[in-house]
């Protein structure tokens, strides 16, 4: 399959040759000409199988297409992300993949002064790509209409979700044309994005390139098991050991980022921490540092590691497990992109054992456990459920543990509630969901 398959107009085949694509994604094959068609498609992408480009051409295309002549540039498209980052990296991608159109385009997002923003979206705007806060904002203050919008496209729909913006999305929902293309990509379709999905959407096409809730094939994921102190004292071994340079690991808390780059600092390994108490551009300083390898590690939480795009980035720790099983499959999203190899690894104490297999249940799959020489834990290991394997003295080739009592799961299927919601499914109506919903 080639790009030129697609249906792409021959200034999008242009910003895509210089992109250096050479096919393709799966994403990009099956969504593109859906797109083009006008449906409303529900995908289930992660990120790092180019999803981006997957909504971004075809909306470029349609935009272009239909673009009015004279004056007057009304919002027609919008790109709704859960944080600033992702909505920094769409808009770049806007960008790349516009640069031969006629099209212009902004990106708006809370945490930094409104005045340029508000500035842009006078001089007009076909695309615009916000965080839901600062989009309602900025409505409310009478700086954006979203009155001619033709097509809404939900990137990270779980992540807005967990994030708590369900409020804000509904209000959204009452601010743009009932007639609208919609576009939903979700990492992982609970059933509360099924619910949203159905609501927003119609007659919507299905779009689906892996398993939902499956990882990216190309990770290799390991699980040691350590006890909680020397986590830090094995993190930096493995990172020094291994010579690694980009290292994402992930904490569960602000607190624990930043103890964790000071301690690493301190070792010798240089590392900067990214989470929501960072400002804006302490956050964007800290990530260009990493991409451009002056530092070796980024510390961050979940929220603020939402989007951030690093290419072929060869190495993910947990260095806890989240709570959340939907947020591993996100963490380890950020490596293995696009088709290259990565490896995520997971400490995990014997307090995160039942997380562990909140993962495993999500993903249907067992994982091996690790333990690493020289950080045998103090504590019993967790009782092993029978059918997983304990590897001992590992940290090197993370292979051929001793399968014991292996037993199968009898379900080894994602559990909690995922229904699949495989197949196209018809909505009499195109609504905005809850009209009663109050305003804030
Ligand atoms: P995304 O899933 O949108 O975050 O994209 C992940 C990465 O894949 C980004 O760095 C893109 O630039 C890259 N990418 C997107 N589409 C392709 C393609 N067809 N071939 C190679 N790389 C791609």
């Amino acid at each position: 399959m080639s790009f030129n398959t697609l249906g792409l107009s021959p200034a999008l085949l242009k910003a895509i040759d210089k992109k250096g694509y050479s096919n393709p994604s799966p994403i990009q094959s099956q969504a593109i000409p859906l797109i083009l068609d006008r449906k409303d498609v529900l995908a289930s992408a992660q990120t790092g199988t180019g999803k981006t480009a997957a909504f971004t051409l075809p909306v470029l295309q349609i935009l272009q297409k239909t673009a009015q002549k004279g004056k007057r540039r009304p919002i027609r498209a919008l790109v709704l992300t859960p944080t600033r980052e992702l909505a920094a990296q769409v808009h770049d991608n806007v960008r790349d993949y516009g640069e031969f159109l006629n099209l212009r385009s902004a990106v708006i997002f809370g945490g930094v002064n409104q005045n340029p923003q508000v500035s842009a979206l006078r001089r007009g705007v076909d695309i615009l790509i916000a965080t839901p806060g600062r989009l309602l904002d900025l409505h409310t203050q009478g700086h954006l209409s979203l009155a001619d919008l033709d097509i809404l496209i939900f990137d990270e729909a779980d992540r807005m979700l967990d994030m708590g913006f369900l409020r804000d999305i509904k209000r959204i929902l009452h601010i743009v044309p009932e007639e609208r293309q919609t576009l939903l990509f979700s990492a992982t379709f609970s059933s509360d994005i099924l619910r949203l999905a159905k609501d927003i959407s119609h007659e919507p096409e299905w779009v689906e390139t892996a398993p939902k809730n499956s990882t990216a094939k190309k990770v290799h994921q390991r699980f040691f098991f350590v006890d909680r102190s020397q986590k830090p004292a094995m993190l930096c071994q493995m990172i020094q050991d291994g010579n690694w340079s980009q290292v994402l690991v992930f904490t569960r808390t602000k607190h624990g980022a930043n103890r964790l780059a000071q301690r690493m600092a301190k070792r010798g390994i240089t590392a900067a921490a990214i989470h929501g108490n960072k400002s804006q551009s302490a956050r964007t300083q800290a990530l260009a540092k990493f991409k451009s390898n002056d530092i070796r590690v980024l510390v961050a939480t979940d929220i603020a590691a939402r989007g951030l795009d690093i290419p072929l980035l060869p190495h993910v720790i947990n260095f806890e497990l989240p709570n959340i099983a939907e947020d591993y499959v996100h963490r380890i999203g950020r490596t293995g992109r696009a088709g290259a190899a990565g490896e995520a690894i997971s400490l995990f104490s014997h307090d995160e054992e039942p997380l562990v297999r909140k993962i495993e249940k999500l993903l249907g799959k067992r994982h091996k456990i690790e333990v690493k020489e020289g950080f045998e834990p103090s504590e019993e290991a967790p009782p092993p459920p029978a059918d997983r394997s304990i590897h001992r003295g590992g940290g090197g080739g993370g292979r051929g543990g001793n399968n014991r009592n292996r037993r199968r799961r009898p379900n080894g299927n994602s559990g909690g509630g995922n229904g699949n919601g495989g197949g196209n499914r018809s909505r009499s109506r195109r609504s905005s969901s809850s009209r009663r919903q109050p305003q804030k």
